[in-house]
């Protein structure tokens, strides 16, 4: 039996919080608009989520693993939907150059949770202000938006301007 349960996976930089580029810094975390009403309702709904990040700075010596997850954590505070808000999370810490096999667009880790927890992939989605996130929802066979302030033509998903938008979009089917 498939799991009924809605999933959401997330890239975090631009996608949850302001993209400053190479975060390493706690203090700057800032949500950006509609993430905590539109999250805050979806976790109403019993959606699951999941975070999928490219996190090379790592492997470049910008900061460490752990600098990245006191960020996540400060995010998650945020976000005030308890500690186990993501019930994963996955930060790819290679490079363009070198990838780890987790960096977007790799399908990977969403390919692993939906054999791990049994879900649905009509039932999921990948939201991300980039193209590679996109890709990588695709690449898993599951629901992509992207979010952008263009209209863009050539898109082949839904394109939302923010959260808000998005959460509309994920729950009118
Ligand atoms: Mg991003």
């Amino acid at each position: 039996m498939l799991e009924d349960r809605s999933a959401l996976f997330m890239d975090r930089d631009g996608t949850l919080i302001v993209d400053y580029g190479y975060l390493g810094d706690p203090e700057k975390v800032e949500l950006l608009p509609g993430v905590k009403e539109a999250l805050t309702l979806l976790h109403q709904k019993h959606w699951m989520f999941f975070l999928l990040s490219n996190q090379s700075g790592v492997n470049r010596g910008f900061f460490t693993m752990k600098e990245v997850e006191v960020v996540n954590q400060r995010m998650v505070d945020l976000i005030g939907l308890g500690n186990n808000f993501f019930t994963e999370i996955r930060c790819a810490v290679g490079t363009p150059e070198a990838p780890c096999p987790y960096r977007k667009p790799s399908p990977k880790f969403i390919l692993e949770c939906l054999e791990k927890y049994r879900l649905n992939p009509k039932k999921c989605w990948m939201i991300g202000d980039r193209t590679t996130d996109v890709e990588t929802g695709h690449n898993a066979n599951i629901n992509s938006i992207l979010l952008t302030q263009e209209k863009l033509g050539t898109c082949t998903c839904p394109c939302c301007a923010n959260f808000m938008e998005a959460y509309k979009v994920m729950t009118e089917q």
